[in-house]
């Protein structure tokens, strides 16, 4: 999936995920709450644009939505200080890590790798970038409505681990490049998605983004 910013097009190779961000989903989800962020990739190829209708996954039965903020890299770098980490960012959006979470469980029992609940077809849904000077970074709200329902609300506020702490924690082991994504984690409130359902994930500053589910 090409990403265009400011007559700048971004051919993202790796899709970084944090889990256990948010204190109140780490309560929902009777986790821990961690001492250093949780990373996970996904393939770029679980990308989906806005407006795409998605498959509801065959490798699983109970799809859960999880709206987070993302954050697209705009140069290469490493280590990255904190002090300079905003500087590597070039824009903001939101996005969806869609999870099979009856999958997720069985692995976190057997403590097996989560990529077969995560990281499958079509488990990234992505809203179109800011340009991140546009954006308060530390304070954008934004929710997940299914059917005209909320179901999860957030604030970058709440996030344990800042944006900049988590490129410096991601840099520490990864060289940054230049179209890299970061998912921010989510907050409370995941659920269930049935085929048929409308998912928009929206917030004031970014802009708002749907998908169906088929
Ligand atoms: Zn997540």
């Amino acid at each position: 999936m090409e990403i265009k910013l400011k007559n700048k097009v971004y051919n993202p190779q790796r899709v970084f995920c944090i889990g256990r961000n948010y204190a109140d989903h780490i309560k929902e989800m009777k986790s821990e709450t961690p001492k250093s962020p949780v990373i996970f990739l996904k393939p770029n190829t679980c990308l989906v644009e806005k407006d795409i209708q998605i498959p509801f996954p065959s490798s699983g039965k109970d799809l859960h939505h999880e709206v987070e903020i993302v954050y697209l890299i705009g140069k290469e770098g490493k280590p990255v200080s904190l002090d300079d980490a905003k500087s590597f960012i070039s824009g903001v959006s939101l996005g969806l890590d869609l999870t099979l979470r009856d999958v997720q469980n069985i692995l976190k029992d057997k403590g097996q790798p989560w990529e077969l609940s995560k990281a499958f077809d079509y488990s990234a849904p992505l809203g179109d970038f800011m340009p991140v000077e546009n954006i308060v970074i530390h304070n954008i709200a934004f929710t997940c409505i299914v059917n005209n329902e909320i179901r999860q609300q957030g604030n970058s506020s709440d996030m344990i681990f800042s944006i900049e702490n988590l490129i410096m924690a991601i840099s520490s082991v990864w060289k940054l490049l230049e179209g890299d994504l970061i998912f921010t984690g989510t907050p409370s409130g995941v659920a269930s998605l049935m085929k048929g359902d409308r998912i928009t994930i929206q917030s004031p500053s970014i802009g708002s983004f749907s998908w169906e589910i088929l």
